[in-house]
């Protein structure tokens, strides 16, 4: 696949590259809804309005979306603001209908992402269509569920596209809604290079306090844009209120993002940068030097215990080497989780090669 990076975002960054902003409603609830948030948004430095018109609920009885009549309120948004629309398609009918509306850009949402069925009909129903098509992350972490939707997407002969990176579902708790797992668009960026991809801060963090700093991770990862979801009343939203914010909140948000530089543009910098990573060139080295000598120890360990026939797995041993490490950790000033993490892949290795060494014929 070659994914050429969308019309609306070559045409928004121009000379100078930078995030294009997708900002609007979850949902379309009413026509002043709409009107009063696309103007206040029209105000601020907003590329693309929003609004789910078809709304897939996790329960019956929840607010679905307005409808049809909602794409009506689109259309006035497009004609009377001038400001580009999109909304999600999860039928063959919504794209029709969105379609024959003229909303610019269309977005398939996470829950559709997962289905093939479903992304194949979108898709044959685009077949032949001018319109870009944004692809929402599936909700579970699975990158060629993601890949997927995007090659029957461009299979359909739309070649306007980008992702979007919602977050994954998840069923331990975390302080986020949906974690956002940023390996796995990062690794899709890089098999696809000229893909351009958009952060949802919204529902990655799912509160109104989160927005900013996963908005901020994305561009510093090199994201070409933000969909964060703007409400003239949060609070009273017909969906997803905890994570909406206001116009002004969004102004906020908007006005505290750094937007850095792709890459140093000062020799001298470039120079600086290169002398650091020779520096952590070493320090890898002294890394790996000193884990092959624990892993020495751990191998005398594994005959020891052979010889005098201990079981491998001394519990007390472990306890206190996953009390103490993550303890020596913070007093050198580092993340005691991170080295916690750590310890448990050293610990599975350090099994692994004792239980070989237990199991091994010839030493008997
Ligand atoms: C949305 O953007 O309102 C939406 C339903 O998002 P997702 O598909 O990411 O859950
Ligand atoms: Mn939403």
């Amino acid at each position: 696949m070659e994914f050429k990076p969308t019309n609306f975002f070559r045409q928004l960054a121009g000379a100078q590259p930078r995030p294009v902003i997708i900002a609007g409603p979850c949902s379309a609830e009413s026509e002043e809804q709409v009107m009063q948030t696309a103007m206040a948004l029209r105000e601020q430095q907003v590329d693309v309005f929003r609004a789910g018109i078809w709304k897939p609920r996790s329960r019956p009885n929840s607010f679905e979306g307005i409808g049809l009549q909602g794409l009506q309120w689109l259309g006035r948004v497009k004609r009377e603001l001038g400001m580009r629309v999109s909304t999600e398609v999860a039928t063959a009918r919504h794209v029709e209908e969105a379609l024959k509306q003229e909303i610019d850009i269309l977005w398939i949402g996470a829950r559709t992402t997962v289905n093939p069925f479903a992304v194949q009909e979108v898709a044959d129903a685009l077949r032949g269509a001018n319109v870009p098509v944004l692809v929402k992350n599936p909700v579970n972490p699975d990158l060629a569920l993601w890949i997927g939707a995007l090659e029957r997407v461009y299979n359909a002969g739309i070649t306007d596209m980008a992702a979007i990176h919602r977050g994954f579902s998840s069923y331990e708790k975390s302080k986020y809604r949906n974690v956002p797992l940023w390996q796995i668009p990062i690794e899709l960026k890089s098999r696809f290079k000229q893909l351009p991809l958009i952060v949802d801060p919204s529902h990655i963090a799912g509160n109104r306090e989160l927005l900013l700093p996963v908005a901020q991770k994305a561009l510093d990862l090199g994201y070409d844009g933000i969909m964060i979801e703007t409400h003239p009343d949060p609070a009273n939203a017909l969906s997803d209120p905890e994570q909406q914010v206001t116009p002004a909140g969004l102004q906020q948000i908007l006005s505290q993002l750094q937007v850095r530089k792709t890459t140093y543009d000062d020799q001298e910098l470039i120079n600086l940068a290169e002398k650091l990573r020779l520096q952590i060139d070493e320090a890898d080295q002294q890394i790996l030097r000193a884990l092959a000598r624990r892993m020495e120890l751990v191998e005398q360990i594994g005959h020891y215990k052979k010889q005098n026939n201990v079981q491998v797995l001394q519990i007390s041993r472990w306890k206190e080497i996953f009390r103490s490490r993550p303890d020596w950790a913070k007093e050198l000033g580092m993340n005691p989780d991170f080295v916690a993490e750590l310890y448990r892949l050293i610990h599975v290795e350090s099994i692994r090669m004792q239980t070989r060494i237990m199991n091994d014929k010839s030493e008997l």
